[in-house]
């Protein structure tokens, strides 16, 4: 889909092919620029979860963090969402992978872990508990069920928290929430912090809001999140920020979503929120 709007850009206006192939070359972000990226799986295509969707090989997941880290510092994200953290050198970028695949215990843990790079993972109690989860209808092209394990078991999840990876709250079953009554909203929500913070034996002060776009939350939604004691909400919208905006309690920390992306997009889609304001 990114393909098709690049090349409907490239026909109708040379000034922004212009502009999109200069973002793409170079990161122009200040060091007050904090960036949270947004991965899913990281597997082979012959993995059974394998999708273009959200899946990302790990030669280039490793070949995106590298880049990552000579431009960015990677913190945790507890740091990144910190107003107070004190930035030095290189702007801040935090790692988050979202619906808890195993692939992020099999893969990315080892990989992260020796290298000391920190991240956190938004787990889905129904994946743990049922290895499936229940996407929205307007996603008809994700897959539900699968045959073999694909999601982090419970020990997985624990062991994950005991070496110090964040655990936030993804919601139970991956529904949208806006369609939720509001006793659905709080299994959703509620059911899903209790049964996280009984897992892992530590408090959950974030969440990701399942697909997490603009369409995806409201102020019903919000506030079921917050009055239930998660202190960092994420959306998906693919914007940066910096410390001035974190002293708003109210501001949905932006996350850039990855997939199999050349550096060039990678450096595109750092740049591109100093240049325009994206909200989708
Ligand atoms: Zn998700």
């Amino acid at each position: 889909m990114a393909d098709n709007e690049n090349s409907g850009l490239k026909e109708m206006n040379p000034f922004k092919e212009l502009a999109i192939r200069s973002l793409s070359q170079k990161v122009l972000a200040p060091r007050s620029q904090r960036v949270v990226l947004l991965y899913h799986d990281v597997s082979d295509e012959s993995s059974p979860q394998y999708s273009e969707l959200y899946s990302t090989t790990p030669a280039r997941y490793k070949q995106q963090i590298e880049w990552l880290t000579r431009h960015y510092r990677i913190v945790s994200l507890d740091e990144i969402v910190s107003p107070v953290f004190v930035a030095r050198g290189k702007p801040l970028a935090a790692v988050t992978f979202d619906d808890g695949f195993q692939s992020v215990q099999d893969t990315v843990f080892p990989w992260m872990f020796a290298k000391g790079l920190p991240f956190a993972v938004f787990i889905n109690g129904l994946a743990v508990a049922e290895n499936h989860l229940k996407y929205s209808e307007d996603y008809p092209d994700l897959k539900t069920t699968f045959d073999e394990r694909v999601y982090l078991t419970a020990p997985d999840v624990r062991s994950l928290a005991n070496h110090g990876i964040i655990i936030g709250n993804h919601c139970t079953s991956h529904r949208a929430l806006p369609s939720c009554s509001d006793s659905d909203l709080n299994l959703e929500i509620v059911g899903n912090r209790d049964f996280l913070q009984e897992l892992i034996g530590k408090s959950i002060r974030h969440l990701a809001i399942p697909y997490g776009k603009v369409r995806h939350y409201n102020d019903r939604v919000l506030n079921v999140c917050r009055s239930s004691g998660h202190r960092y909400i994420h959306s998906s919208n693919p914007m940066a920020f910096n410390a001035k905006d974190l002293v708003n309690s109210k501001f949905l920390i932006p996350r850039i979503g990855l997939t199999n992306h050349s550096v060039s997009q990678l450096t595109f889609l750092v740049n591109r929120p100093m240049f325009m304001r994206i909200d989708i």
